[in-house]
């Protein structure tokens, strides 16, 4: 009987987001979310989203028929565009094949699912990575690996440690990267250091999975966001590129993103996209239509283009200023510790590099919320509490 089903335990992030608004402190901070808030702490709508709003709101042509399994074609071009560039060979090969997917989630997950069935490897994730990483590609029945990515002493990359891994496992495994603004570290790869992980995947004939959550919303800049991704294209690999619209056009609960494959054949890419038309519409069917409106009409159009480019330069650059004004405040401080690192990461989140202990003290003595990892999400943080969090970690690193 239904009595005999054990109680799931709770998501850490939501978890932590009850905790936060169960906390009365008016000038509590929540370093957990994994969305963006602007300089007040509030959900920021991109004015180019209203503006394509409007123009959906008065299209005649516009209705709520269900969208084609394989999603809303004007968004799955433009969208493959986005990542590998308007004038990408691939795409003029026509070897590339875009599906459009529940956002970034969706994505990783009919991957996972279509991985699971049609390519039988192991699959090897950062560690740490994106917690839901092991939990989607668990459930859909991979065997995960992990390949180290944070090197605690220099709070950076394990470069050398991760290439030493995808040297040694077996010939043909799958290799789920972040292209950019890796979460949770904030730690990317080099383009030099790229360009040696493309060579060692090459020659064990692995197969690298991009997992693009931030375009754009890591650096400000849509092409430099992509060049690991491109550069992989360029290197002739055949691969998996998912995206994800949540953070770059602020549509997070709209579920707006995309499923890429580049094959070496347009015969290929075709093949995998009908496998992922069949897994999605055995789950829900349909992608969801509004999100990918949106996205579609300030993707071909190129007056909203150029507003969303200078409106992903205010959310990166707000972040990238954050992470000046704490290092400055620690600094001032003369906090223990080197904390260059809080600048040299890029992205929402900052692996800190704070323990269990601290990272506790700091909730419950500071009412500051952040993962048990010690990541912080830069998002969260703005001119009017950044010099409280900065004195509340001097504190908890103190004692
Ligand atoms: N992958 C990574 C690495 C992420 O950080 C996120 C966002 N937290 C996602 C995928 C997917 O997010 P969404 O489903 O909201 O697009």
């Amino acid at each position: 009987s239904l009595q005999n089903v054990p109680l799931a335990p709770p998501d850490a992030i939501l978890n932590l987001s009850a905790l936060y608004k169960a906390d009365t402190d008016p000038h509590k901070i929540n370093l957990g979310v994994g969305a963006y808030r602007d300089n007040d702490g509030k959900p920021w709508i991109l004015p180019v989203v209203k503006k394509a709003e409007e123009l959906i709101l008065h299209d005649p042509n516009v209705d709520h028929e269900y969208l084609p399994t394989a999603g809303l074609q004007s968004f799955t071009d433009a969208s493959a565009k986005l990542i590998f560039g308007a004038d990408s060979p691939a795409i003029k090969e026509k070897r590339v094949g875009t599906f459009q997917t529940i956002s970034g989630t969706g994505a990783c997950r009919i991957a996972a699912d279509f991985l699971a069935r049609h390519r039988k490897a192991p699959i090897y994730i950062s560690n740490p990575s994106w917690a839901n990483h092991q939990a989607i590609f668990t459930d859909a029945g991979l065997e995960i690996k992990y390949y180290q990515y944070w090197d605690p002493q220099t709070r950076g990359l394990a470069f050398a440690s991760l290439i030493e891994t995808f040297k040694s496992a077996p010939e043909g495994s799958i290799i789920l990267l972040h292209p950019c603004a890796h979460n949770p570290t904030g730690v990317d790869p080099t383009f030099e250091q790229w360009k040696i992980i493309a060579d060692v995947l090459k020659s064990k004939n692995h197969f690298p999975f991009f997992d693009c959550a931030y375009q754009g919303f890591a650096s400000g800049d849509l092409d430099r966001d992509a060049q690991a991704v491109r550069y992989f294209v360029e290197q002739g690999f055949e691969m998996l590129v998912t995206q994800s619209f949540a953070k770059n056009m602020g549509l997070y609960g709209e579920r707006c993103g995309a499923l890429n494959v580049v094959a070496k054949t347009e015969e290929s890419a075709k093949k995998a996209v009908s496998q992922w038309c069949k897994i999605s519409r055995a789950a829900y069917s349909t992608a969801p239509s509004y999100g990918a409106r949106i996205a579609s009409t300030v993707l071909n159009n190129p007056e909203l283009y150029q507003q969303w480019t200078e409106e992903l330069k205010t959310m990166s650059y707000r972040i990238i200023n954050m992470r000046d004004e704490l290092f400055k405040h620690l600094q001032e401080l003369g906090t223990p510790g080197t904390w260059n690192h809080v600048v040299d990461q890029i992205g929402m989140f900052s692996y800190t590099g704070l323990n269990l202990n601290q990272v506790n003290t700091l909730k419950e003595k500071f009412h500051v919320y952040l993962t048990d990892n010690g990541r912080i999400s830069m998002a969260g943080l703005n001119t009017g509490n950044v010099r409280k969090f900065a004195e509340a970690v001097d504190w908890v690193v103190r004692n």
